[in-house]
This record gives C-alpha cells, structure tokens and sequence, in this order.
C-alpha cells in the first residue's frame, strides 16, 4: 500500500530525513517511535504534502501512485489520512458542516457527486454511534471548548466519515487521559483495522500500543528507521530507552 524507499527531506534547508525506507502492505499496523527530533512529525508531513517539507531524495509510492506528486487534497482523495497532536479549533462552523465539507471534497476529487444532507446525516450518525458520540455533540463549533477526549472522538468520526484506506496518526496520543486513549485506540481498531486498510501510529510512548497492537515497531533515529521488531520492541523502548536500543 505505502512504499517508501530511501526518503530525504530538509525543512527550512537543513537535512531531516536522511534515507528513510518502510513498507507498509495492507492489513498492517505500524508504529514509528523515537526520541525527539528524530523526524517523526516531519516524516507525517512529507507524506501529507505540507508546505516547507522539501522533499531532495528518493521516492513514495501509495497504491502504486507516486504520491510526491499529488496535492494534499488528492492525496486525501486516494485514501491518505492524517492525524495531528494538535487538533484545530473553527469557531463559527459546526462540525456537521464542516465534516460534511471535508466528506465532499473528498468526493469531488474522486469525481464522485456530493452528498444531499440527508445522506450526510445518515453517514455521520451511522459513525458517531460507531464511536459513541452525542451526535448534539457534533452540533457544536469544531472544537470549541471541547474537552480533550472529546476532540479526539471528533476526530475518530472524522475518519470514520472520510473512510481512509491509510491513517497517519502522530503523537494523537499524546496529552490523553486514560479513557480519552481509550476512545483513540477503540476508534482506531473500530475503523482501521480491516484487511483492506493500514495505520501508521508515530508515537513517542507505547501506551497506545497496549489498545492498537501493531504488527511492526519502528525506532526512527537521525532520519531513518535504525530498528525494526514487533510490539515487544515498543515495550523494551519503554524500559530500556531509545538510547539503548537504537544505539
Ligand atoms: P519529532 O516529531 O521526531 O520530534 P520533528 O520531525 O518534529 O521530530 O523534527 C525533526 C527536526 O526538524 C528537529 O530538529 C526540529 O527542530 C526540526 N524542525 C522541524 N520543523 C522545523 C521547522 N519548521 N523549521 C526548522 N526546523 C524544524
Ligand atoms: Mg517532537
Ligand atoms: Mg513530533
């Protein structure tokens, strides 16, 4: 499904990744860990097509397309999804609408008609009831005085609405309470773990990884991967830290 092979990318000119290799096939569940600085966040953003990450070598294939060459939104058109640490507030736009925009666009770019609202609804309840969300919930501004748990069940309705055949999640752990990981890791198993879909988790602790047990563990150290297990890594990484393991 993702093919990245000697990867190389500088943001603001100064060398991040430097020869970064991973194969994900579908099916699969991937964690990328290490310490800070290590390329983590800055690996999500070359594959999402931010603005500022230079790609200056080597190539990523999704689906058999190369998606360097894609716009951001067509790679969320071919089934990319990202998840960020941070999530936005919009104050003013509900996040029917604006779920419901993010769901059409998505359509659009894969030439398919829009929703009609009733259709949309249909969707959306069909998810937060997936995911145990208050639908009234979703009624309200995007974010807006949300607590943490509850953005990142927005979040999981999100991707459950837009349907992703990838998810890129980073540090979407991160700051959570037990039970606001709970919902991450359920949603992420509810929606994404199916044979036709794959995840790759960037994560500085493996206490998600207790919920979403994933298949592969990756140490990213000085832009490339220096380390390949399976979840017991993640544990040993806990214990022994990156400086151990990954030296
Ligand atoms: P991680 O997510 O593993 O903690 P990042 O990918 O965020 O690491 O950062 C990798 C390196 O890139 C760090 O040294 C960081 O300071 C640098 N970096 C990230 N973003 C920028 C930026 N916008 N401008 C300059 N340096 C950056
Ligand atoms: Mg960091
Ligand atoms: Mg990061």
């Amino acid at each position: 499904m993702l093919q990245i092979t000697d990867l190389h990318a500088t943001v603001a000119d100064k060398p991040i990744l430097k020869g970064l290799s991973l194969q994900i096939n579908a099916g699969e569940v991937h964690a990328i860990m290490g310490p800070n600085g290590a390329g983590k966040s800055t690996t999500g953003y070359v594959l999402g097509g931010r603005p500022g990450y230079e790609v200056t070598g080597g190539s990523v294939t999704f689906n058999g397309q190369d998606l360097l060459e894609l716009e951001p939104h067509e790679r969320a058109a071919a089934g990319l999804f990202l998840g960020f640490q941070y999530p936005v507030e919009i104050p003013g736009v509900s996040f029917v609408q604006f779920l419901r925009e993010a769901a059409n666009a998505q359509r659009k770019g894969r030439g398919e008609e829009p929703l009609s609202g009733g259709e949309f609804l249909k969707l959306a309840r069909e998810k937060a009831g997936l995911l145990k969300m208050d639908m009234d919930m979703l009624k309200r501004p995007v974010n807006v005085g949300f607590s943490g748990g509850e953005k990142k069940r927005a979040e999981m309705v999100q991707m459950g609405i837009l349907d992703p055949k990838l998810a890129i999640l980073d540090e979407t752990d991160s700051g959570l309470d037990i039970d606001a990981l709970r919902v991450v890791g359920d949603g992420i198993n509810t929606i994404m773990r199916k044979p036709d879909k794959a995840v790759l988790l960037i994560t500085h602790y493996q206490r998600l990884l207790d919920t979403v047990t994933p298949d592969f563990v990756h140490v990213l150290a000085g832009g490339r991967i220096v380390r390949t297990g399976g979840p017991e890594l993640a544990l040993q990484l806990e214990e022994e830290g990156y400086e151990a393991v990954a030296a």
